[in-house]
């Protein structure tokens, strides 16, 4: 298929060692020999795959740097197309004007994701492990980076096409049984059949089940932390973000409004709020800042709740609890370094806590341990094949709505051929996720999001 040839500056802007401006398509040889003279008398066209000239750049007449052309020869190259990558020295200006020239010299700006796209459809890679390259390059920790790179070398596409291929098996039987009804001779059972089809649906399940967890991992932890005023709520987000941007002072109701930081803590992400002290007030101010922290609750994966536990809780405090104790909650017993008067109130209520000093970060590691064990982050199986984003996450909905009814329309005693119908949406859906089928419409969404140059 004859396809137009793109480019794009490939490497972050700004200041640094090197920056590449990446040719892809029929004629990204030709294009790059407009503008890159090497030093020796090496053609690039006739270069063999994955060598490297050294020479110089040129916008028409002029030159503009030193460069090195790396050759990439189709279909042994990320886009599976003819590729050239040329690289300057690492500065903004310079690479812009190496991209104008080749422009200039025939190439077309690359979309966002164009080159990962054309990757996907010149099948180089499924869609699923074309999705994850996005999340390698986002990754912002060790869980979140293993996760990507399983997705990339191909994890999830072997499982999605283990299923696809039990869900085909199916539907084969089905149609020889539509074409020969009277011929009862069915590879499997209707047993066989029905268990195949639970075995599928646990997969997709777990699936599912597993996506809300990883979306923590991957995305980060959204957050809230309340008390009331002086509990120490500041002085942990500070602790956690090692960061003094939220005001701690022991004048009560400092932290008026929602303070956001992101901290990484242990492994994990988290996207703190850090918000006005919960209590009875009448300033209408702080009023605002409060209902901006209840609000905040309603949507947070987690709540951390700190209380000073050197004086006895007081009424704010347990009408707090009363607010919080339905959500993901962790009590934070706070200023345990100093004599405690109202620790025992808290460890006595039904609601996991942990005892830390903010102040001095004894027991941080602690809290880290309590938030995994409360989100349920510890039971992810660190090898287990993850859905990675809300695409990949509806497309299961859809199979897992569709195996689901054709589970109990088999019990409900439906003929097999009214069955298939159902196993065909399924089926439908799973070809959808990895790409194997897929309209023009849903690849154009999936690299959509993509950086430019990727
Ligand atoms: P907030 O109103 O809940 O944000 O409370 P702050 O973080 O501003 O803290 C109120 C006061 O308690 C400040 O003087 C802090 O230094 C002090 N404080 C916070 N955490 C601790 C702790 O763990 N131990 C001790 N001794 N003091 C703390």
């Amino acid at each position: 298929m004859q396809t137009d040839t793109i480019a794009a500056i490939s490497t972050p802007l700004g200041e640094g060692g090197v920056s590449t401006v990446r040719i892809s398509g029929d004629n990204a040889f030709q294009i790059a020999k407009k503008v890159f003279k090497p030093q020796s008398n090496k053609d690039l066209e006739k270069m063999k795959g994955y060598t490297a000239a050294f020479g110089k750049v040129y916008d028409g007449d002029e030159l503009l740097d030193d460069a090195v052309a790396l050759v990439f020869r189709n279909p042994k190259s990320y886009t599976g197309e003819d590729t050239v990558e040329i690289s300057v020295h690492g500065g903004t200006h310079l690479i812009r004007r190496v991209l104008r020239a080749v422009t200039s010299a025939g190439a077309r700006l690359a979309e966002g994701g164009e080159f990962t796209k054309r990757a996907f459809l010149n099948g180089k890679m499924s869609l699923t492990e074309a999705e994850s390259v996005m999340n390698l390059i986002s990754a912002k920790n060790d869980r979140a980076l293993n996760i990507a790179t399983k997705n990339k070398e191909g994890a999830l596409s072997k499982k999605i096409k283990a299923m696809t291929d039990k869900l085909l098996f199916l539907v084969s039987q089905i149609s020889v049984f539509s074409d020969f009804p009277e011929d009862e001779t069915l590879c499997i059972s209707e047993d066989d059949f029905l268990t195949s089809l639970k075995e599928i649906l646990i997969g997709l399940n777990t699936l599912i089940s597993d996506y809300d967890k990883g979306k923590l991992i991957i995305e980060g932890i959204n957050t809230v932390i309340v008390g009331s005023p002086n509990a120490g709520k500041s002085t942990l987000m500070n602790l956690l973000s090692k960061t003094k941007r939220s005001i701690v002072t022991s004048i009560a109701g400092t932290t008026r409004d929602v303070v956001e930081q992101t901290a990484k803590v242990g492994d994990y992400i988290l996207l703190l709020a850090d918000t006005a002290g919960i209590h009875q007030t009448d300033d209408e101010v702080e009023q605002i800042g409060i209902e901006q922290a209840l609000n905040r609750l309603d949507t947070a994966d987690l709540c951390l709740a700190v209380f000073d536990t050197s004086v006895p809780p007081t009424e704010d405090d347990k009408a707090l609890i009363n607010r919080i104790k339905n959500k993901p909650t962790l009590l934070v017993l706070n200023k345990n370094d100093l004599l405690s008067s109202g620790g025992e109130y808290y460890e006595a209520l039904d609601i996991p806590f942990v005892k830390i000093s903010a102040l001095t970060g004894e027991g941080e590691e602690k809290l880290v341990d309590e938030i995994s064990k409360l989100l349920k982050l510890n039971e992810l199986d660190p090898n287990a094949e993850m859905l990675i984003n809300e695409r990949q996450y509806q497309t299961v909905q859809r199979a897992v709505a569709s195996v689901t009814e054709a589970i109990s329309a088999l019990e409900g005693g439906i003929t097999l051929d009214a069955v298939g119908i159902l196993i065909d949406d399924g089926l439908a859906a799973l070809l959808e996720l990895d790409g194997k089928r897929i309209t023009t419409e849903v690849a154009d969404e999936v690299f959509r999001n993509f950086c430019v140059g990727k």
